[in-house]
């Protein structure tokens, strides 16, 4: 059971810096900031103009170090500083050392692209952030993977993710805005009508602009619950209006096991799709119960056996660690029978508790995880999927993460997702079509890139369907000088 500490960050240099290192140094706590004659754990930074001091303090043990700025980079000398004074604090070290940014892969990826050889890369990473050998290597031939996929970089290539905010239920951890399908159906084709104007005015103007869409990827919420009929429209919509014709990868993401039928599978084979997830969460019938999906642990066996049969390049499953009521025994169990099946990617999540979902205050009510334990049995799974050839070719870190963990994408050797690669590296552009999706055009002279969003309500969607449209494509436009202003 969670315990709560309570902390006071004194001087107040990167609060937040220094604040996710006491989450990663402390897993088993809910930290909790709290005034200083109340706090557990005080941690005091005083810096001055040539040298900072880091104190950390806790029922009366101490620990206080001491360094000389160089002036280059005080914001991460300090944390370093901070992370040795957790470090010999606490006896522990961490596996991602100081790291803590969303997509630690970025890194490695910046060093290599400066021509720099790997060991090179490899020694400055560790010298700089404290990562551990594991992390450290796998960084590296995410990175590697991502130039070599990736590059030469070219703004007219394009990924495409269209959205369907509708599911046969809300899962108790779910953050996003979707609505339930049965209830909705009228509001379902009312969302598609206008989700196919969208595709028409962006599609036109990428056709006749000569971009290209690399990669495809139909998510949600949940795209299976479309119906055969509804599945087919809006295949043939993305065919007519897109250009997908020299698509490298097209990802349909049935996600929840009780939408998929033989039909449906069928129809996704014929319009291309060769890439599609089947996500049981987990294989815990009492947690499939528990966080509100509507299917059984069979449901998801059947699935997938369907899918198997219809014949896709790629199967991928998810599964979640940290769902409300796990034991780590569970959460391995999953993980050895997805293993067993043997799909070409595992995607293993960490349980992301954000205000709009259901678990949102049971979990700090409740107290409902061991993240100390979880955090183990994340290693364990880890460990297993390497030893099965299954290598991550993804890793990003949320916030809100129960346990403080990271989302990985696991893949057998040549199937890493191309979608995925291309979004986590930031080095192409993903047009995001349809309500509450996300995309970001990317400047390759610049290397920079600027993000597309699109209202997340779907009553808002479906009145300014017009202008989202006309929005989208004066972004996509600012990809070159040399067309006409619309
Ligand atoms: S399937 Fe995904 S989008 Fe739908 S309710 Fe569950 S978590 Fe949310």
């Amino acid at each position: 059971m969670s315990k709560c500490l309570k902390i006071i960050l004194e001087g107040d240099f990167f609060s937040n810096d220094i604040r996710e290192l006491v989450i990663q140094f402390f897993p088993d706590y809910i930290i909790k900031k709290e005034s200083k004659d109340k706090a557990d754990l005080r941690i005091t930074v005083i810096r001055k103009k040539s040298w900072v001091n880091s104190t950390v303090a806790r029922n009366g043990k101490v620990v206080e170090k001491f360094t000389e700025l160089t002036g280059q980079n005080d914001r991460r000398q300090i944390k370093t500083l901070v992370y040795k004074t957790l470090s010999e604090f606490t006896g522990k070290e961490l596996k991602w050392g100081t790291m803590t940014g969303i997509r630690p892969a970025r890194i490695a990826h910046g060093k290599l692209v400066e021509g720099k050889k790997k060991t090179l890369v490899a020694y400055e990473i560790q010298r700089e952030y404290g990562t551990d050998n594991i992390r450290t290597e796998d960084l590296i031939k995410i990175a590697g993977l991502e130039i070599e996929r990736l590059y030469p970089l070219d703004k007219n290539k394009i990924q495409l993710y269209i959205n369907i905010p509708f599911c046969p239920t809300r899962c108790n951890y779910c953050s996003f805005i979707t609505r339930d399908a049965k209830a909705d159906s009228s509001e379902l084709e009312k969302y598609l009508g206008n989700l196919f104007v969208e595709i028409s005015k962006v599609g036109d103007f990428m056709s006749q602009n000569n971009f290209k869409i690399e990669s495809a990827y139909i998510g949600g919420g949940t795209p299976g619950i479309l119906n055969c009929s509804s599945t087919t429209r809006l295949l043939e919509k993305i065919r007519e209006k897109m250009p997908v014709q020299g698509v490298i990868e097209y990802t349909f993401e049935a996600g929840r096991p009780d939408t998929v039928t033989e039909d449906k599978l069928n129809i996704l084979k014929h319009f291309g799709i060769d890439r599609i997830s089947v996500n049981p969460q987990s294989l815990n019938e009492k947690t499939l119960k528990t966080i509100g999906r509507s299917h059984s642990a069979d449901d998801f066996y059947k699935a997938y056996e369907l899918a198997r049969k219809v014949g896709f390049k790629t199967i991928n499953c998810d599964m979640i660690m940290g769902l409300e009521g796990e034991s780590s025994a569970d959460m391995i169990r999953t993980a050895e029978s997805l293993i067993a099946l043997n799909p070409e990617n595992i995607t293993v999540h960490s349980l992301s508790v954000k205000k709009s979902s259901y678990l949102k205050n049971s979990i700090y009510k409740d107290n409902l995880f061991n993240d100390l334990e979880e955090n183990e049995a994340a290693e364990d799974i880890y460990r297993m999927l390497k030893s099965k050839s299954y290598n991550p070719y993804y890793i990003y870190r949320q916030k809100y993460t129960v346990n403080n963990g990271e989302n990985i994408g696991f893949s057998k050797k040549g199937h890493e997702g191309y979608y995925n690669l291309a979004i986590m590296s930031d080095k192409r552009s993903i047009v995001g079509l349809g309500a509450g999706s996300t995309g970001k055009i990317y400047f390759p002279d610049t290397d920079r890139f600027e993000r597309m969003e699109t209202v997340k309500n779907i009553d808002l969607y479906n009145k300014n369907i017009e202008s989202i449209a006309i929005e989208k494509i004066k972004q996509i436009k600012s990809l070159t000088n040399n067309i006409d202003m619309i």
